[in-house]
């Protein structure tokens, strides 16, 4: 990738020119991510090479708030157990993870946006409070009023109380939940991403502030502060920022750079409204009130090349992706060494076959992988074992005073590799011994005659509750966690400080990801007994915290916890989550799993919290819309400058593709190739499809009766099977549906269509007085008030199968500004034809050719100078000139579709309506006409090869006719012939786009 078009090596080169090498230790870069900073050293140390520099002070946005707070910022295990501690104090009934979870969240963004909580909890006494509310405005106080006796909490239900009263209980008793976390959080120095962030907006004065930058910056000579690519800021972290400006005014400067987005893709040049209509607000926002530079890149101009590998199962998912790589460095050699290629993993579950397959692939057995994302915890050896364990301890039975146990849970643990590294040889041979000796059950006084019986087969083995002390049976379940965890810990870093240099790489790494995994697990199980232990009651009482209650507590836990891994050495395949590339370029990016509802989360999925979204709406807290902003720039500002894009998807009507690909597609018109992997993608062979014509003589004779159930050919249909007759095959004998359409956003087709009723609606109403077209008529539709209101409605009619929509937001809005435009630049490119003649729009033809049926629909048809002018809008690329007529029928040559239709226009109008008629068919290409003087964007079609104009004279227009009547006999011949089966194309360009690609098994 050239280093002028990639942020982070740009801003390092910058710097590194700007800053005298002595200079260097008194800057400190604020960066969004850790990755983005480590990136940027390594492009500095680069640099530096033969001039070495002191090294600057890096820090991410979270960090520089944190050490702002001097607390320490708590893991999520430590939160979730506290809130559970206040949530269940006086209930016999445990939350789930879920709902604290979402409980947090809804703390997390009420801190984060400084929303004062007793407002928004407490003061919601009854609904008359609401209304008077003078504060709010009338859209805050309607979206508030929206949420009253729709939603209620499921924190307590009172049998009785109508659901507003338990909305206003449940909401109210968050309050108190809100104050009794806090202020544990805040004794013991520490708090959650929003409290740490409020505490600094808001709690610490001036005075204090300057004296801790003074401890942290000035004391170590920085002079710089400088905040580099942020992109969505909370209000406390806002204030922040404000506060410090204002305080290092005059001794440290503070600068702010900041990302340009640039995704004009196929010249479609979208304006900074446009923009944010797709990425938010928040790009442009935070600039204007922070203030600062975007950082100049080199202007892109290329767009990136997409393809879609649609696979059918998870499993196929990953494994071709190393046939992907291999591709990708077979073109550029060079792409993982110079960091250009990246894996992003929108779904952690993922990650581990991935890491499975990346491991063992064939093209690089010493390939580096740079993971940066969480891992599932949940699929970690630890954790299986501890499952393990649980499930046995949870199956013993006791008889009198004997306990048993299920010999096949007792199996289950004490065959896992990790038991054996809690115990002896001699300890597993006697064990092996009784198991073989056992049947169905054993019991545990049958383990203690064993001759190696110790305290760790008594701590493994031994049921929780038989243990004579006064603790709960879930907190002494955690201590003998802990102790057996921690034995699990001390033998695999033995066994990592003993690796001698000879270990396999595979199994140090083994070795290591076992030992950080159980370390983490050790740690949460920690935290969990330090809050557990808590809830014990001085006077002896407990909440009931026996061995269930903690075992589901735990496992949830476990199970929604990711490990974050995070690769520090800058090489190798990069693989992360889409999150973690902020501030980074790829020229080869590949997205698994780039399906709706996983990228992008889906858009109905609300923000994780129990505050409904009206009243998300009227605090100020993000709501899931600006949730979907934030993925749309992640993901935009990633691909700004890829060369390739690969997205794998399932390919099962269960998977919808990625709305990211839809918007490409049809946003930003950028075309994609599929391939569907069957078995692997090494091995996928082309296959032959060819079908009998004769199996399908029924349906073929429908084109040429005129029944009900009539079949008809059309310019579409024959350019079909021009490109391909299996193509035409599927399409219009099977009825096969697009397999490319995408119902959640517009299509092209639609696109077209309500570009055409729109311009037939305008000249239906010019025309209504007088057929006779002047500038003033066309002058008054240009309005964007009048053409607003006209293409709104064809648009609802079209998009939504709605007579009117109240608004239309969004991409929509886009697609819907785009047709206006179009619009607005067809009507001044006629007003400067007129005067001119309107006969008709849409005009419909119908006629037998050879005896088939064959129909279509003129866009609009006009006279000037004595001239009939046959007109198609066309909303995609045509081309406007060919070599010949001939070549109009040749597989061989692409985009010859527009003159097919209009010279099949043309013939019609001749041989059906005035056979002495000179006509002029034309294309009104949008795209062009948009960028274009009229002039050269609407010019008559034209044949290379004969140098000359189509229809240049009426002689040349009835020799033209013939000679295309002649192929398109020649064409429906074939179409209908018995003996020519539908085959695939032997150009296998056109199988590029082609829809069917996935189904019919070409390569
Ligand atoms: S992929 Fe190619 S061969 Fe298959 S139907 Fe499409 S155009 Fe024909």
């Amino acid at each position: 990738m050239d280093k002028k078009k990639d942020f982070l090596r740009t801003l390092a080169e910058q710097e590194f020119l700007n800053t005298d090498s002595i200079k260097w230790g008194e800057k400190c870069f604020v960066f969004p991510s850790h990755r983005a900073s480590v990136f940027f050293s390594y492009y500095l140390q680069n640099l530096a090479k033969n001039n070495p520099v002191f090294s600057p002070k890096l820090l991410t946005i979270e960090n520089f708030i944190l050490s702002l707070s001097g607390f320490t910022k708590a893991e999520r295990p430590y939160l979730l157990a506290l809130l559970l501690k206040e949530t269940c104090k006086d209930d016999s009934e445990i939350p789930s993870i879920d709902f604290l979870e979402r409980i947090l969240n809804d703390f997390n963004d009420i801190d984060n946006f400084l929303v004062d909580p007793l407002e928004i909890f407490q003061n919601h006494t009854h609904l008359q409070e609401l209304e008077n509310w003078d504060y709010l405005s009338e859209e805050q106080k309607k979206t508030i009023l929206a949420y009253w006796g729709k939603n209620a909490l499921p924190i307590k239900s009172k049998k009785g109380s109508s659901i507003l009263e338990q909305t206003l209980e449940n909401i109210k008793s968050l309050y108190h939940i809100y104050l009794n976390f806090n202020k544990t959080l805040e004794e013991n120095f520490t708090g959650y991403t929003g409290s740490i962030s409020r505490r600094v907006a808001e709690k610490i004065d001036d005075t204090k502030l300057l004296a801790i930058i003074e401890k942290l910056f000035f004391k170590q000579n920085i002079t710089e502060i400088i905040f580099v690519g942020l992109h969505q800021i909370t209000k406390a972290e806002e204030i922040i920022l404000q506060r410090i400006k204002k305080l290092l005014n005059g001794k440290v400067a503070i600068r702010f750079i900041w990302e340009k987005i640039d995704f004009d893709f196929s010249n479609l040049s979208l304006d900074e409204l446009d923009k944010n209509k797709i990425i938010g607000p928040a790009y442009s926002v935070n600039k204007k009130k922070l203030g600062g530079e975007f950082l100049e890149l080199d202007k892109v101009s290329v767009s990136p090349s997409i393809e879609i590998i649609q696979t059918s199962s998870d499993t196929q998912r990953s494994k071709c992706i190393p046939t992907i790589i291999n591709e990708i460095l077979t073109k550029d050699p060079n792409a993982i060494e110079a960091l250009n290629c990246a894996i992003i993993v929108p779904k952690e579950d993922s990650l581990p076959p991935l890491l499975e397959t990346l491991r063992n692939n064939t093209f690089n057995k010493n390939l580096d992988i740079n993971l940066t994302m969480g891992y599932p915890l949940s699929i970690s050896s630890i954790s299986i074992w501890v499952n393990r364990f649980l499930e046995y301890q949870m199956a013993i039975k006791s008889r009198g005073n004997e306990f048993l146990f299920s010999l096949q849970a007792f199996k289950f643990l004490f065959l896992h590799p990790l038991s054996s590294r809690l115990f002896s040889d001699e300890i597993q041979r006697d064990i092996n011994r009784l198991i073989q000796n056992s049947y169905y059950y054993l019991s545990f006084s049958e383990l203690k005659e064993l001759p190696s019986f110790d305290t760790i087969v008594k701590e493994v083995f031994s049921p929780i509750n038989s243990t004579k002390s006064n603790k709960p049976d879930g907190i002494a379940l955690l201590e003998r966690l802990l102790f057996l965890l921690e034995l699990i810990e001390q033998d695999i870093n033995k066994n990592l400080s003993t690796a001698s240099q000879e270990t396999e790489e595979k199994e140090l790494y083994f070795l290591k990801t076992e030992y950080e995994f159980t370390t983490r697990y050790t740690s949460i199980i920690k935290q969990l007994f330090e809050v557990l232990t808590g809830l014990i009651n001085k006077d002896g009482k407990s909440f009931p915290l026996d061995l269930a209650l903690v075992i589901k507590f735990l496992q949830q836990l476990i199970n929604s916890e990711n490990f974050p891994f995070e690769g520090e050495p800058i090489k190798g395949l990069q693989v992360m989550g889409l999150l973690e590339s902020r501030l980074m370029y790829f020229d080869h990016i590949i997205i698994t799993d780039a399906n709706n509802d996983i990228f992008p989360k889906s858009s109905n999925n609300n923000v994780a919290g129990y505050l409904p979204r009206s009243l998300r709406i009227g605090y100020g807290l993000p709501t899931n819309r600006d949730n979907n902003f934030t993925e749309s720039y992640n993901f935009y500002r990633l691909i700004q400058r890829a060369k390739k894009i690969y997205f794998i998807t399932g390919s099962s009507q269960d998977y919808e593709p990625s709305h990211f690909i839809a918007q490409l597609r049809y946003l930003f018109g950028l075309k994609h190739q599929t391939r569907l992997v069957s078995t692997d993608l090494i091995s996928q062979k082309n296959t032959t499809i060819e079908i009998p014509k004769k199996d399908f003589s029924k349906t073929l004779d429908l084109f040429k009766t005129n029944f009900k159930d009539k079949k008809n050919l059309s310019a579409t249909s024959l350019s079909d099977y021009i490109q391909c007759p299996l193509k035409f095959f599927y399409k219009h004998i099977q009825d096969i549906k697009d397999l490319d359409d995408d119902e959640s956003i517009l299509s092209p087709a639609k696109f077209g269509t309500i570009l055409h009723n729109t311009m037939e609606e305008i000249y239906e109403k010019i025309s209504s007085s007088s057929s006779l077209i002047n500038e003033k008529n066309l002058l008054y539709f240009q309005d964007f008030h009048i053409l607003d209101s006209i293409v709104s409605k064809n648009y609802a009619k079209v998009a939504f199968n709605q007579k009117r929509k109240k608004s239309i937001n969004g991409v929509d809005e886009i697609f819907k500004n785009l047709i206006i435009k179009y619009t607005k630049k067809i009507l001044e490119h006629d007003a400067t034809e007129t005067p001119f003649e309107y006969l008709a729009s849409e005009e419909k033809i119908d006629f037998q050719f050879n005896e088939i049926n064959i129909t279509g629909s003129i866009d609009r048809v006009d006279k000037k100078n004595g001239i009939i002018r046959i007109i198609d809008y066309k909303t995609g690329s045509d081309k406007k000139t060919c070599d010949s007529i001939e070549d109009i029928f040749n597989p061989d040559k692409n985009g010859t579709k527009a003159f097919l239709q209009l010279l099949l226009y043309s013939y019609y109008y001749q041989e059906y309506k005035n056979k002495e008629q000179l006509l002029q068919p034309l294309i009104y290409s949008t795209k062009e006409i948009s960028v274009n003087p009229p002039s050269q964007a609407i010019t008559p079609l034209y044949f290379s090869q004969e140098k000359k104009e189509l229809f240049e004279n009426l002689e040349e227009q009835k020799k033209d006719l013939e000679i295309y009547k002649k192929h398109l006999g020649n064409l429906i011949t074939q179409i209908f012939d018995l003996e020519q089966n539908f085959t695939q194309t032997k150009n296998k360009d056109n199988c590029t786009y082609c829809p069917f690609n996935p189904i019919c098994g070409i390569n």
